[in-house]
């Protein structure tokens, strides 16, 4: 490999064993009994960096790299040896792959799809707890040492760029942020693509592809956030937020073998994720970080097969006939046989005229632990 820089791996996070850790010929033996096992050769590339619904591997024999792709430079971030499995979140949401993954050592793979995946994470308990614990510390070691292949190019005095900034860590998606005013490299780059001033914030996605200035929604289009999710398929419940309470419905829903499919403005987690501390969830008698909650619950819900779409409101529910219709603010419409609304302001700004009279509905109050009383609402039998 060209321009390759090692470093030493696996990644050092805190708990490297928990991150990477290694699993028993018995443990190996269960996995494989829901994929296949197969041989492959030094330098095949297994996943590519951007592609959609990546593939899990476990390494049976040999060893694999992931390597991270900056422009034409890459970068080895982390190896996985025999006994050791790859993936991250990005594997159980279906979204595109942050890294290419590379085999450097001939041997042997067992690979799952990703369905194989989920239905592995449910079935097997102890398996599910040692890919899940693996997959949310790599996630979180890789938003903490930006390794991703996107570069936000802004200013920190600019209201959009504090926007997008915010959308990339709520949505925990790594990115290398590169300051105007701070950073003299930062003209070359620009001009490199031809941006004026006045149009950045900009994103580079890969070293190539660009946006200037872009909103949360064509972000979200950009990185494929929503691309491995069907939204023709009629679902059991499209839950209209996801907010702590619109997460718990998902978790309920969906380990209860419900087709669970989640509409979010803006990234999963509500208020709750925003808040430095919750000091009062039940649980967590240390408290939690609104961004830890929110990461735990999205990754909960996403283990039994629930799926969020980024960036899309819910702007009029149908109920003249079944199944339900619910628009977005794209113009698309989803069909679904339930529909809790987890937002009262959104059930009431847009959601409720078009349901006077149809449908079976309720609102109900709900006491927040603050002791505030909030409502949600259910469209559905
Ligand atoms: C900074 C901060 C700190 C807090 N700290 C605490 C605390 O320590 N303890 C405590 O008990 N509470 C705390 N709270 C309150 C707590 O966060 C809320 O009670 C909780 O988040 C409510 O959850 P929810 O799911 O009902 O609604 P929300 O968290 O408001 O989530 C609703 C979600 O729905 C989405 N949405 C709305 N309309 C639409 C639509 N039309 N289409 C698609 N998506 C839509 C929104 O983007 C949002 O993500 C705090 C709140 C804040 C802001």
């Amino acid at each position: 490999m060209n321009d390759t820089k090692a470093v030493s791996a696996p990644l050092p996070g805190a708990q490297p064993d928990r991150m990477f850790p290694g699993l028993t010929p018995e443990q190996m033996a269960r996995i494989a009994a829901h994929g296949r096992t197969r041989r492959v050769e030094a330098g095949e590339v297994l996943v590519e960096a951007g592609e959609e619904s990546v593939r899990f591997f476990v390494v049976k024999k040999g060893q694999i790299d992931v390597v991270r792709l900056s422009g034409d430079a890459q970068e080895v971030v982390a190896i996985c040896r025999e006994g050791q499995f790859t993936g991250e979140l990005n594997l159980l949401s279906g979204r595109r792959s942050l890294a290419r993954l590379c085999v450097s050592e001939p041997g042997e793979l067992i690979q799952l799809e990703r369905d194989q995946l989920v239905d592995l994470v449910q079935a097997d308990s102890e398996l599910g707890e040692i890919l899940m614990r693996a997959f949310i510390l790599r996630r979180v070691e890789l938003i903490a040492r930006d390794v991703g292949d996107l570069v936000l190019v802004g200013s920190s005095h600019s209201a959009a760029t504090l926007r997008i900034r915010e959308f990339l860590s709520r949505n925990g998606q790594p990115y290398t942020s590169v300051d105007v005013e701070r950073d003299p490299g930062v003209q070359e780059l620009l001009d490199r693509f031809l941006v004026t001033v006045d149009e950045v914030p900009i994103v580079i996605c890969h070293g190539r592809r660009m946006l200037r200035n872009p909103s949360n929604r064509q972000l979200a289009d950009f990185l494929g956030f929503n691309d491995a999710i069907d939204r023709t398929r009629i679902c059991d419940l499209v839950i209209v937020g996801a907010g702590p309470a619109g997460l718990a419905a998902a978790v309920y829903g969906a380990s209860e073998g419900l087709e669970v499919l989640m509409l979010e403005t803006n990234a999963p987690g509500g208020q709750a994720g925003t808040s430095s501390r919750i000091e009062n969830y039940l649980g967590f008698p240390n408290g939690i970080t609104g961004q830890d909650l929110a990461l735990r619950a999205y990754t909960q819900a996403s283990k039994f097969g629930a799926r969020v779409l980024i960036a899309k409101t819910a702007t009029r529910l149908h109920c003249e006939r079944r199944p339900y219709s619910i628009e977005m603010d794209d113009g698309s419409q989803l069909q679904a046989r339930s529909v809790p609304i987890s937002w009262k302001r959104a059930y009431l700004a847009c959601l409720r005229p078009e349901t006077r009279g149809q449908g079976t509905s309720g609102v109900w109050p709900r006491r927040s632990v603050r002791g505030r009383t909030r409502s949600h609402s259910f469209i559905g039998c």
